[in-house]
């Protein structure tokens, strides 16, 4: 038997282990499936390049709870470890990657700390002593090492036949959780669903089909089989040529087993020039709130998962999205703003949004009206994206759509085409008009019906941001709201309307109005309108209210502070003004003043409380 002494420096490293991994001791079991699994490709490579002649057979990695003896065992069947090895991989090479770990991450966040392989050694964060038996493939005699987690070891020769190594921890009483088989098996489900060889976690017994003819009353027989937890082959690894839709929406389930909508859309990541990169991405259907929908993406490296935080790799707007990611070349020994700095991740993330604009732009192409009838769910992700890459924003204006109160979908250029003529005001600029619900802005949606007008429904919380970017973006238009003014203001032409009234009339009935009702929340405002135009009209000023709105959703408006502001219109054409303005009894004139000002704000939707209670009851007053 030999005894040595592991080369370091670091007295004792194992409890420095502990210490700095403290919350991600889990890890241990990744970090050993992925040696196994290297060891077993491996030997896969060498059989096939003729350099090993062992029967490669059908490989399995086999993760085993001795629960009495307070054990875990790794066994794989790759290309094991002669004692010159032994020595070599893991006394030397695995010990100094480790002490190079700790000095280099003693000082980083756990967060960084979590996402770096600490290899083999990660063993001891777990376990109070290792075993390590292992035959190599060459043929030369089995040894088994043992550590207990000092720098002492031995290395002795074993009696294993097979080839292969077993990695046998003994759990230390801090970490006897990991002998709990939800515990191990959750694990398994969290880093190795998608490893490429398959792992064995247990037997389950399976129910064998009856013979053809067998008796009606013959028992079915029952048989053990291993418990494979892992798709060594997922989707994502084959080529889209491959792939149908149904593969494509039962590999989301897969992903996703508690999702019970289907996705939307999928993009097939494929690259291996000048990165490597695989991949599929799915659009869900979302929801108007941003936030909730984050970190969905999983990301894995040679199909090992490592995070679901693709923050800084993929492009923020993309975040929203679900699926896959693999890749080799994403460095994750490292911290976030080094990541993000790194050109390979820069790349990563431009290529994904390439990628992303052109799959939208073959969907909207290939099939619109289906396209169209997904817009609502996907908007979002796409308006988040044109406000954010400069790059998207360009493409997208090949299938961004702008849907209309009549459920028809324009893109840009066919909007502008279609509205130019009408809706160009006095000065030259084409006014896009919208409304943000449509219930709530009824009354002002038929007034710009009436003028045979285009509205379109942008209700996306992000909308009024985006508006501001195709405002300063594209030449000679701006967007108005419908209740942003009276609609002969919001696209002012050169006929002038002429007014009923006079000017001395005009500021009478003013004087009159701006004594009822409260100056501190509205502008009174006389125009010559339509005479079947309403009578009272309350709007919003543009401007003002995008402001407050882009304020809200998070950006640095200055106006989040100031109190709604808004006008009231009065259209001088309109009979009942006549009447206000005639009427010699004061109290007379101040109810109908009143009452014309609550309608105006019911329209509006500002009608509440007390105010629409008083309003109820002199309702019922006026048609007693
Ligand atoms: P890494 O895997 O990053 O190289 P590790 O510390 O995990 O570092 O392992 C060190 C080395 O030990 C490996 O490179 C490999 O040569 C050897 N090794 C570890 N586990 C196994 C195994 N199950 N079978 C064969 N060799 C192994």
């Amino acid at each position: 038997m030999a005894k040595g002494n592991i080369n370091v420096s670091v007295e004792n490293i194992f409890p420095l282990i502990k210490k700095f991994l403290y919350s991600d001791h889990e890890i241990f079991l990744r970090e050993l499936i992925s040696n196994a699994t290297d060891a077993t490709l491996k030997l896969k490579h060498l059989c096939q390049i003729g350099e090993s002649k062992v029967d490669y057979g059908n490989p399995i990695i086999e993760v085993k709870i001795d629960k009495e003896g307070k054990k875990i065992h790794i066994i794989d069947q790759g290309l094991g470890m002669t004692s010159e090895e032994v020595e070599k991989y893991i006394n030397q090479i695995a010990f100094s990657g480790a002490e190079e770990f700790l000095d280099k991450y003693k000082d980083a966040d756990a967060g960084v700390i979590g996402h770096f392989g600490l290899g083999f050694y990660s063993a001891f964060m777990v376990a109070e002593k290792v075993e390590l038996i292992t035959k190599s493939h060459t043929g030369a005699d089995a040894v088994i090492w043992t550590c207990d987690g000092s720098p002492e070891f031995t290395l002795e020769a074993h009696d294993k036949k097979d080839r292969g190594t077993e990695i046998i921890l003994h759990i230390a009483e801090d970490s006897l959780e990991f002998l709990e088989e939800g515990k191990i098996a959750g694990l398994l489900s969290k880093y190795n669903k998608f490893m490429p060889i398959p792992i064995k976690f247990g037997t389950k017994t399976e129910t064998l089909p009856l013979p053809e003819g067998a008796d009606k009353d013959a028992k079915p027989e029952t048989i053990e089989v291993d418990n494979i937890i892992n798709n060594p082959n997922p989707a994502w690894t084959k080529q889209p040529s491959e792939l149908k839709d149904e593969d494509y929406k039962a590999f989301y389930r897969e992903l996703y087993p508690a999702q019970f909508e289907e996705p939307l859309f999928n993009i097939h990541l494929n690259v291996d020039y000048p990165f490597n990169l695989t991949g599929i991405l799915y659009f869900p259907k979302m929801t108007n709130d941003i936030n909730m929908q984050k970190d969905r993406i999983q990301l894995y490296q040679n199909q090992v998962f490592v995070t679901d935080n693709v923050e800084g790799i993929v492009p923020e707007f993309l975040t929203m999205l679900r699926g896959v990611i693999d890749s080799p070349d994403i460095p994750l020994n490292v911290s976030r703003s080094y990541l993000q700095a790194d050109g390979n991740v820069k790349k990563i993330a431009s290529y994904i949004t390439r990628k992303v604009a052109d799959k939208m732009t073959s969907l909207f192409k290939e099939n619109r009206e289906d396209f169209e009838s997904k817009w609502n769910d996907i908007k979002i992700v796409i308006e988040y994206g044109m406000l954010s890459e400069p790059k998207f924003f360009e493409k997208s204006n090949k299938f961004a759509l702008y849907p209309t109160i009549d459920g028809k979908y324009f893109t840009y250029d066919e909007l502008l085409e279609k509205i130019k003529d009408t809706q160009t005001n006095k000065d030259g600029k084409t006014v896009i008009l919208y409304t943000s619900n449509k219930d709530e802005q009824h009354s002002y949606i038929e007034a710009t019906k009436a003028k045979g007008y285009e509205v379109l429904v942008l209700d996306s919380p992000i909308i009024s941001h985006l508006i501001q970017k195709l405002e300063t973006e594209k030449e000679n238009i701006s967007f108005a709201r419908v209740d942003g003014d009276h609609i002969d203001n919001l696209i002012k032409k050169d006929e002038n309307q002429i007014s009923k009234l006079t000017d001395e009339e005009k500021e009478t009935v003013k004087v009159a109005i701006e004594k009822v009702v409260p100056k501190e929340g509205y502008t009174v405002q006389i125009e010559a309108m339509d005479s079947d135009a309403a009578p009272f009209m309350i709007t919003q000023p543009e401007f003002m209210r995008r402001m407050k709105e882009m304020q809200q959703s998070g950006g640095n408006g200055m106006f989040g502070n100031f109190p709604d502001m808004y006008n009231l219109i009065v259209n001088a054409n309109h009979p009942l003004v006549s009447e206000i303005l005639a009427e010699k009894d004061e109290a007379k004139k101040e109810g109908l003043i009143k009452q014309s000002l609550d309608l105006a704000r019911l329209a509006q939707g500002l009608l509440k409380g007390e105010a629409l209670t008083n309003f109820i009851k002199r309702s019922y007053e006026l048609i007693k």
